[in-house]
């Protein structure tokens, strides 16, 4: 993978605590609940009703994901779903006029889901790259996914330089598996360093268990499986930095202008920055 991004820029750096920090000062809980604020006054162009939308079923915007990803996406106590992705979604339906539905599937399936004629669009801190261009379309950003690695404290590794040689968890179907096992000529520390865990939660029990030697992820679940388990840190060193979007069959021009149309208007109006204010405890 020519994409091996082991970044260290200052200035995205800073960036991106800026966005964490702004991110942070909304110091919101944790319990979700229907946005307060009207829809916003309809732009000149209207955005299509549901009915008119080429959707799996009428009237229904169909949602694959994987709810294991802590702030994204996540099965409440009661069976429901809840997190970022499941609020913004919640509200993209509702500006265009379809009940949200929401399959949740491991995540390798769930990206292949709209290619497939199985979901409408695929939401789960999808991050954009190349490969998943070959059949999905992809929305307007809506976040910054920075892959991490998580590591016990008092590890030996200290800095991304350190994992020459050692063994990493990761998710199976994600790009931090990607980078993790590409071939060490592009970057990579080849397949054999590393092992696929069907979900972030697995790979960072495998962690806990030694059963390698550190985890690389999503930055916003690292931060919650770190806070869920004692003896764990997240090295500063970032590992990549990547944009998540809204994933819909490749050409589903009509679905996805409606959805873009509907985020853009979700992102002008502050909402979609309230939302995640909401998932992020300042700690
Ligand atoms: N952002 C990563 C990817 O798109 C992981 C997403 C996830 O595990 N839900 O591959």
């Amino acid at each position: 993978m020519k994409h091996m991004k082991k970044m260290l820029c200052l200035a995205l750096g800073l960036t991106m605590s800026l966005t964490l920090l702004s991110a942070c000062s909304g110091g919101g809980t944790a319990s979700p609940s229907p946005s307060a604020s009207a829809p916003s006054p309809s732009a000149s162009a209207p955005a299509p009703t549901g009915a008119v939308l080429p959707t799996i079923e009428a009237g229904k915007l169909i949602m694959s994901t994987n709810a294991a990803f802590p702030p994204y996406e996540m099965v409440t106590d009661a069976g429901g779903f809840e997190g970022i992705d499941v609020e913004i979604a919640t509200k993209i339906a509702e500006k265009l006029g379809l009940e949200l539905e929401i399959l949740d599937i491991d995540f390798t399936p769930a990206v292949n889901a709209p290619a497939e004629g199985k979901s409408d669009m695929c939401m789960a801190g999808l991050t954009v790259n190349d490969e998943r261009k070959v059949n999905l379309d992809f929305s307007t950003t809506y976040a910054t996914g920075i892959q991490v690695v998580i590591v016990p404290e008092g590890s030996e590794i200290t800095t991304i330089e350190d994992l020459d040689g050692k063994l990493i968890g990761t998710q199976a179907g994600t790009t931090g598996y990607n980078y993790c096992s590409a071939s060490p000529e592009d970057g990579g520390y080849g397949e054999d360093a590393v092992i696929a865990y069907d979900n972030g939660a697995i790979a960072v029990q495998a962690l806990l268990a030694g059963k390698v030697d550190c985890v690389v992820i999503d930055n916003m679940p690292a931060q919650e499986y770190v806070k869920a388990n004692t003896g764990l840190k997240i090295l500063d060193t970032e590992f990549a930095v990547e944009d998540y979007a809204i994933a819909v069959k490749k050409g589903n021009t009509e679905l996805l202008t409606a959805i873009d149309g509907a985020l853009d208007e979700l992102i002008a109006d502050g909402i979609v920055q309230s939302v995640v204010d909401k998932y992020i405890t300042a700690d």
